[in-house]
């Protein structure tokens, strides 16, 4: 076996065949000068060959995956051929995507490492700088990503992500059925989820979908009510529930801040009882929250309606539901407690979207369980410039499309 066809054997690529090789830079680097598999020139629309009307005078090079810490370099000068049908142009590369200067073993690897590793690690692995990263992870993403469409959404979600400091928001749509992200939009305001609607889907999409959840929020529930005409309306669970938790720790502050030393004392830690829910409460911790009955009765009214509210979401039967939600607000009404009150209104003035939850079931869960990915991404990244790179990490990792599948199978190896 020549040491040409050694080295074409080691790197597993039917796609090309080794003609020549050099090492550079100190053996740092394997240059390979190769040619397509079958002496190609073919048309890279119709892959049929064509006649070949001039070689490029100067040679194009591709980066490839690097071998034993060795940085490999595919040089190649493409022809021109005379396809009949399409005429004069570059004939097909095998290896890579047009334009690309990385082959498509290497954007393959880049994406299995993206989602696993930080972009920072995953530069060093490739040997490459980790602004070239984010800039060729950008590329490999939109490229796979166009003309994709969004298909048979029925349940979907809407919330909204905040993906830097100083409250720069994202709008991010879910697929509830199928437990994926779908579309990734700037802001969080009407506008935004509105072009969501009118670019993404057609009115026959939007009739199809069945089920909407989303926080409370005017902007959402009103897109919502607006573009699906056919779905049901529910709202998030884990929203209503935040909201009554927050609710119940605003009395915790403000008897915090009346309360004299030996009172604070006595408020230590309670933070994060309260937002426990009671399944995952210790005895210990129902114990502490109990004795609030003798030292602060405020705090403990706002946490046994918080327990009692929990009910709710067990309820099989709609009439029932509705009664025990009637009477807890009547309840929660007279527990001159200010921000549990506004909770009350809240309930009240969304009780028709909160109702349905009892029969569909449909939470963001999903979405929620999506964010939680979501936050692992960006904490990875230790934030993010702007929101096509956090958004490229979003799509690649809980997107609706599994872009890694779609590099050509052959160059799927690690
Ligand atoms: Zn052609």
């Amino acid at each position: 076996m020549s040491i040409a066809k050694f080295i074409e054997r080691l790197l597993k690529i039917k796609a090309f065949c080794v003609k020549n090789f050099r090492f550079k830079d100190r053996y740092q680097e394997l240059w390979l000068e190769i040619k397509p598999y079958k002496n190609g020139a073919l048309c890279p629309y119709c892959q049929k060959r064509g006649r070949i009307v001039r070689t490029l005078v100067e040679p194009r090079v591709w980066r490839d995956v690097p071998v034993c810490g060795r940085e490999v370099f595919l040089t190649y000068r493409p022809r021109e051929i005379d396809c009949r049908v399409h005429g004069r142009l570059q004939e097909d590369i095998p290896w890579a995507a047009p334009n690309a200067r990385v082959t498509y073993r290497f954007e393959y690897v880049l994406l299995i490492y993206c989602t696993i590793m930080t972009q920072k690690a995953a530069a060093r692995l490739l040997k490459i700088a980790a602004s070239t990263m984010s800039d060729l992870l950008h590329r490999i993403i939109t490229r796979v990503r166009t003309g994709h469409k969004i298909r048979k959404l029925k349940m979907i979600g809407i919330d909204e992500i905040s993906y830097r400091k100083g409250h720069k928001y994202a709008t991010v749509v879910y697929d509830l059925e199928r437990s994926c992200v779908v579309w990734i939009g700037a802001g969080k305001v009407r506008d935004t989820i509105d072009r969501f609607f009118n670019e993404e889907l057609s009115q026959y999409q939007r009739n199809q979908i069945e089920s909407g959840c989303c926080d409370m929020s005017e902007t959402f529930i009103g897109a919502l009510e607006k573009w699906c005409p056919n779905a049901t309306l529910v709202l998030d669970r884990f929203h209503i529930v935040k909201a009554l938790n927050n609710a119940v720790d605003e009395v915790r502050k403000e008897e915090w801040r009346k309360a004299d030393k030996s009172g604070k004392k006595g408020l230590k830690g309670l933070r994060w009882l309260i937002y426990k829910h009671s399944s995952n409460r210790s005895e210990e911790d129902t114990q502490t929250l109990k004795s609030l009955y003798m030292g602060n009765r405020r705090i403990h009214r706002s946490w046994v309606l918080k327990d009692e509210f929990e009910q709710f979401w067990e309820f099989s039967n709609i009439k029932r539901a509705e009664e025990f939600l009637d009477g807890w607000c009547k309840i929660a009404i007279r527990s001159r407690l200010e921000s549990i009150k506004t909770f009350v209104e809240t309930i009240r003035r969304h009780k028709h979207r909160l109702l349905p939850f009892v029969e569909i079931r449909l939470t963001n869960a999903v979405a929620e369980g999506l964010n939680r990915i979501i936050k692992i991404v960006k904490n990875r990244a230790s934030g993010f410039r702007n929101l096509e790179a956090f958004s490229d990490l979003i799509y690649l990792t809980v997107g609706d499309l599994n872009i890694p599948d779609q590099i050509v199978p052959k160059f799927r190896t690690i």
